[in-house]
Parts: C-alpha cells; structure tokens; sequence
C-alpha cells in the first residue's frame, strides 16, 4: 500500500497536482466543509471569507443543492445536453431569462466555467457581426483558455499574449487616480478615430466590477458612458458577472448598479454553489448564430444545473441580495473602522459582499505593501482560523468574498481575525520562509 494514508493531502498535493493549475494562498488543505467553514485535516474549523473564490455562495454542504444533486444524480436524465434536452438544465434557463434584464429574443448557452463561457462568447461574437476585434480593461481577468486569456488583461496572464486587434484601456480606480475616467474615455475616442476603426470592433467585454484586478468598484457613470460610445458604432456589450453576479453586490446583477443593458452576460462561479456549469444569457441573434459551434458534451448536465437552480431558488426565497448588501455593509464598515488605527489599510472598497481592502506601506504615497507582506498577512490569517486570498495588479488586496449565507457574528469575528493578523504581521511573526511557497499570483 502506498503511503497516501498517512502523509498529509497538502504534501500529497505537491507532488501530484500540476504547478500551472495551482493557486495555493495558505496551507490550508480542507476535508470536509460546514455551512461557512471548512475543516482540515487535523479538526481545526477556518471561516472561509473566499468562497472558495467565489463559487461557495450558499457556502458548503447546503442541504438544498445536496438535495437537488442527490436526486438529479439518482435518477439522471443523460448526461449531455447537447445530445438531449433535460428538465433541470431547460428548467435553468428560464429561470436565469426570469431573472435577467433583458429585450427581445433570448437565449442561453451552458458551460462548465468562466472561462469557457467568455471563450463562447468570443468566438460567437466574431462569427456573428463578422468583426474580429475587441476592447477589454487592463486588469480584467476573463478566463484562463485560449479564447477568454487574449481577451483578459490581468498581469498574471502576461505569459500569453492577447488577441491580435485587442484594444487594453485602463480601468479608471478612483483610490489611486492614475486615469479618471474623463481620460479613459477621452483615449477610447482617440482609439476609435486612429487605429481601431469601430466598425472593425464585435464587443467590449467590461466587468462591472473589477474583481482580480484589485477589487475596484468603476467610477459613476463610467461603464455606462463606454457602452453609449460602443453602440453608437453597433458594438455589442458583455458583461462578465462571473465573480461578483448574482446577489453578491447587494442587487441580483452587479451590471445593474452601473446601468448597464448587456447584449451578454456571463456567469460562472455561484451559478453551480460549488458545481461546474456557466451560462451565457443574451441575444438570440448573437447565441443562435451557428449550431454545433461551442459543444461541451457535459454541459448543462442535469446535476450541474439541478445544483445551479437550487443556487437561484435559495437565493431568491431568502432575499440574498439583500442580506449582502447589508452584511457587506456590516463588513466594510468594521475594516473602515479598523483602518482609522491601522495604517498598513490605505482603502476599504466594494460592493455588497465584495469586499477589497489595499493594503500600503506608506498612506500619503500609497505606496503597495510588498507581495510577500500581503501573503504573510493571509498566512496569519490562515493560522487564526479565516481564509481568504489577495488580487490586484500590485498583489496587494485582501479580497474578501464570503458566503451570502454568513451571519453578523462571522463577518465580527472574521474582521477581527484580520485586524490581528495584519497586527502580527507588523510584528515580524510570519517569516519570508513561511510564505515562499504562497506567493502565487
Ligand atoms: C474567475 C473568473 C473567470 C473565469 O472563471 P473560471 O470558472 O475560473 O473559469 C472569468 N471572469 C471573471 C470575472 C472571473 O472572476
């Protein structure tokens, strides 16, 4: 017998698991997970104030999506929806058109992922208006194949280059004030009159809040302005609501606080409450341009999607959407409160339950906190019982995306969690060698 029965899963994970699909912020290596806590191997519970990233809105274990996958799995209508039509994935896109804004004929197409879907969603676009450039935001982080990566602009993609024709603006952030959006906008026209004719444009792909960038909320009006230039030109609009859609921003579409009217809209990561399935919901003309175009054998399986429809049904019975606006503001209130004392916080930022906090050297300079302060802080967290992970283009932005379902008391004691370990870190407790193997992005 091997000896996989006795050596931890995180040493275990090291030797097996390919470094190219790794993100590993803190030792912390789950084996089961519990409303909003996961637990590890040795019984200690973590608050987990990531989601997992995002996906575990309800957080885990939920009894409704174990139900609904139970008896799906049970009695599974096939197993592709390509192949078949089946009752929980045709039953999930009328309900995601129910709850989407949105005219005219519509459609949807299923995935098993971000990534994949704005994939979709690129190669329909340029099939369809039969134009092959895009603009997309520095900073924005689409997917992680092929099609989705040439259209991101995140720093961790630099390894692959964007799409030819690819216009990159920058993502007004009103904390550091390089670009307002006046000049975004202003460098977007000149764009249009010099070197990207618009009529050579298919889509602007724009997330309504910037999430891995650094969790930056855009300026008022700004994302609304970018789509009236857009389709003065007949450019369509996608909005990526893969991380932060769905309830988390305090309104059911994050696209809805900056008036935005999407031709598409992407969603991934909550849809499934930890399951793989993705959807894109927009216009016909657009989605039903060609058939055997984007097949995924899986997707829109019927257990992804009976989980994915548990997902919308709590969601909407309970009024979470609500209850993040509230609790993020619970949330941001207690990190502004601590950044009155803690100089190491240069902003608190977000949206609902999307939550940012900058962390800086130096508040008059904001000058970044190096990356390996912000990994130790995540570290310490780790180690006092909370987990979360950083983004930003600097890599130094706790991101704090905690499950809907969390209580006022969690969200107390995970902001409490932070203030310690960010008090710790000042005091040298995390070592450079402790956080080496964490410094992922
Ligand atoms: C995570 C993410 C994606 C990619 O989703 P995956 O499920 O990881 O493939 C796409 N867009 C945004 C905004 C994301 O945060």
């Amino acid at each position: 017998m091997s000896s996989s029965a006795t050596r931890s899963i995180r040493s275990r994970d090291a030797q097996v698991i390919a470094n190219i699909g790794r993100l590993r912020f803190s030792p912390l290596a789950p084996i089961r997970g519990e409303g909003v806590h996961l637990v590890d191997e040795s019984g200690r519970r973590i608050l987990d104030l990531s989601s997992s990233g995002c996906p575990a809105v309800l957080g885990y274990g939920h009894p409704e999506i174990v139900q609904a996958v139970e008896d799906a799995a049970r009695s599974m209508a096939g197993a592709s929806l390509l192949l078949y039509p089946n009752e929980h994935a045709v039953g999930l896109a009328e309900d995601l058109l129910r709850l989407t804004p949105g005219t005219g004929k519509r459609r949807v197409w299923f995935g098993h992922s971000g990534s994949d879907a704005n994939d979709c969603a690129v190669r329909v676009l340029q099939a369809a208006t039969r134009r092959s450039r895009f603009i997309s935001f520095i900073g924005s982080y689409h997917g992680n194949v092929s099609g989705s990566m040439a259209v991101s602009g995140h720093t961790a993609m630099t390894h692959t280059l964007p799409r030819p024709g690819l216009v990159l603006l920058p993502y007004p952030d009103s904390y550091r004030g390089e670009f307002s959006a006046e000049q975004v906008l202003q460098l977007l026209d000149y764009q249009f009159a010099t070197t990207c004719p618009p009529d050579q444009v298919a889509a602007v792909f724009m997330e309504p809040l910037m999430s891995d960038g650094g969790i930056i909320v855009p300026p008022p009006g700004f994302l609304a302005a970018v789509q009236e230039r857009c389709r003065a030109h007949g450019i369509r609009v996608v909005v990526d609501e893969v991380k932060v859609g769905l309830g988390r921003t305090g309104l059911w579409h994050c696209f809805e606080h900056e008036g935005l009217e999407p031709d598409l809209v992407i969603f991934g990561k909550a849809l499934g409450g930890g399951l793989p399935i993705s959807a894109v919901v927009g216009a016909a003309d657009i989605l039903d341009h060609a058939p055997a175009f984007a097949l995924q054998t899986t997707a829109g399986n019927p257990v992804a999607s009976a989980a994915a429809r548990a997902v919308l049904r709590v969601c909407e019975r309970d009024r979470l959407p609500h209850a993040a606006a509230r609790l993020g503001a619970q949330l941001q209130a207690g990190l502004r409160d601590l950044a009155r004392t803690e100089t190491m916080i240069g902003d608190v930022r977000g949206r609902g339950l999307a939550v940012g906090v900058e962390l800086v050297a130096d508040r008059a300079e904001k000058a970044p906190v190096p990356v390996t302060t912000t990994a130790k802080v995540i570290f310490r967290a780790y180690e006092l019982g909370a987990a979360f992970i950083y983004v930003g283009l600097r890599g130094n932005v706790l991101e704090l995306t905690p499950p809907l379902t969390i209580s006022p008391a969690q969200l107390d004691e995970g902001v409490a969690i932070i203030a310690q370990a960010i008090l710790d870190v000042r005091e040298g407790v995390v070592s450079d060698e402790q956080v080496a193997p964490f410094m992922m992005w």
